[in-house]
């Protein structure tokens, strides 16, 4: 028997039943997987079976209006997270007609949507040959090939993939690093011992190396194109976690996935909500990968199709000025700026 059998029969008798677990559908792993990035599994059953109750799929949760929403989330908080998903739901009802793509470009263009959250609902969902990559999954892989460098793991985890049975490997490789690779590992009781070359050469210790617990954070920045007149709108705000002294487009960190004590560092102002809630904003498709010191960002864009009026209290406080759209990369000097004009659309943006 391979390495990815032995696996799988050690998965099958060992798995915990989970209600995610049976007969997943897109959306089902989708919620569950959202539910569990700040929650524990046991915590997190009991609500996300009511949630499923209430909204058994992704149609009826995309016609809820968020109070219900929030409602229903009670008790796992981060209420971004509901709020995200919310709105994500609706994206894939109005692009996908409410069944979540099957490809992994288009997965990764939904807010919210990481590498591993797409990974894991496209391999489970749909039996699609992605191997994910968790905490957990790391550890095991880079033990498995005696690894250290993180940029490999992804290669190495697709390469041990299980072709006919991607969804049951996967989740059995996390339940593997949760419950056997662990930190201390558990050789004794591992399906894949045999293949592993780290208990082979007795070098389990050194892998995976330290700087995997310097990971980068990871958050989405959503920019919102606000136009007036033919002008869009900048603002700087030297109390915000980016962008301290340069003018930017109006955004909002999303998706945050950092440690609680650090949460307050990248809340958003409350003007900022104000502008955006207050007005409607329409989605721009696309999506862009960008690094700032230790933080590994996904960007997206929306165009807010309504102007301020005249007088809105809420660009009082903070730096503001109104530019030409073709002066936005020199007004913004980032390379962020460069990376959103390339998903805009070429022309019709500010037709009103
Ligand atoms: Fe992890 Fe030990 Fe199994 Fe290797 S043999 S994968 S170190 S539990």
């Amino acid at each position: 028997m391979n390495a990815q059998d032995s696996l799988k029969l050690w998965f099958d008798q060992n798995k915990r039943d989970l209600p995610f677990r049976n007969k997943p559908s897109a959306y089902k792993i989708w919620v569950s997987e959202v539910m569990l990035q700040q929650t524990r599994v046991a915590a997190m059953l009991p609500l996300y079976n009511q949630f499923l109750l209430s909204f058994p799929d992704m149609e009826s949760l995309s016609r809820a209006n968020e109070q219900e929403v929030l409602e229903h989330w009670r008790g796992l908080g981060y209420y971004s997270r509901a709020r995200n998903l919310h709105k994500a739901c609706q994206i894939v009802t109005s692009r996908y007609n409410g069944r979540f793509p099957e490809t992994l470009d288009e997965a990764l263009e939904i807010p919210g949507v990481g590498p591993y959250t797409a990974r894991a609902i496209l391999s489970i969902a749909y039996g699609k040959k992605y191997a994910v990559l968790d905490g957990n999954v790391k550890r095991v892989v880079s033990r498995l090939f005696t690894e250290s460098d993180e940029k490999k793991w992804q290669i190495l985890a697709d390469s041990f993939l299980n072709n006919e049975h991607p969804g049951d490997h996967n989740q059995a490789m996390m339940e593997l690093g949760a419950l056997v690779c662990l930190p201390k590992p558990l050789c004794a009781k591992c399906p894949i011992q045999k293949s592993c070359k780290a208990y082979a050469e007795l070098t389990i210790e050194k892998y995976p190396p330290g700087k995997l617990e310097k990971k980068k954070f990871e958050l989405e920045l959503h920019f919102y194109l606000i136009h007036k007149k033919g002008k869009i709108l900048l603002i700087r705000d030297s109390s915000r976690r980016f962008f301290k002294k340069l003018y930017t487009l109006p955004f909002l960190i999303e998706n945050a996935k950092i440690p609680a004590k650090d949460v307050i560092n990248y809340s958003n102002p409350s003007y900022m909500k104000e502008i955006i809630q207050n007005l409607k904003s329409e989605f721009i498709p696309g999506s862009a990968s960008h690094s700032i010191t230790h933080h590994k960002i996904k960007v997206f864009l929306h165009k807010i199709i309504h102007d301020l009026p005249e007088d809105s209290h809420a660009l009082h406080g903070f730096e503001t000025k109104w530019i030409d759209f073709n002066r936005l990369e020199r007004e913004f000097p980032s390379s962020i700026a460069k990376k959103i004009l390339k998903f805009l659309p070429q022309n019709g943006l500010f037709q009103e």
